[in-house]
């Protein structure tokens, strides 16, 4: 569902069946796009209200959009990753700054 909102429907995301969502509990992070497992994880330890939960979420899907299309950074938080969060934070209201 997510990846028919924007800026996703407009990037090249895989099917959803095809991505696995994991609820982890590890405190220290909010959450995890693991490459290898095409998995999406989120810290039910760290991730208390449902807007946090939604902006982990999208963070983790600009990972996921970054790796389909063969970006060899695309686990890092640089220029390319930052373009397109500042589209869903303008978007949907999220802090720019935050996470
Ligand atoms: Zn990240």
């Amino acid at each position: 569902m997510a990846c028919q909102m924007a800026p996703f429907n407009k990037l090249p995301m895989p099917k959803s069946s095809k991505v696995n969502f994991k609820v982890i509990k590890n405190p220290d992070i909010y959450g995890c796009f693991d490459e290898e497992e095409m998995e999406i994880q989120i810290s039910s330890n760290a991730c208390g209200h449902f807007t946090t939960i939604f902006q982990t979420l999208l963070h983790e899907m600009v990972h996921l959009a970054l790796y389909v299309r063969g970006d060899d950074d695309f686990h890092l938080h640089g220029e390319k990753f930052l373009r397109i969060k500042a589209v869903y934070s303008e978007l949907y209201n999220f802090d720019p700054k935050a996470i």
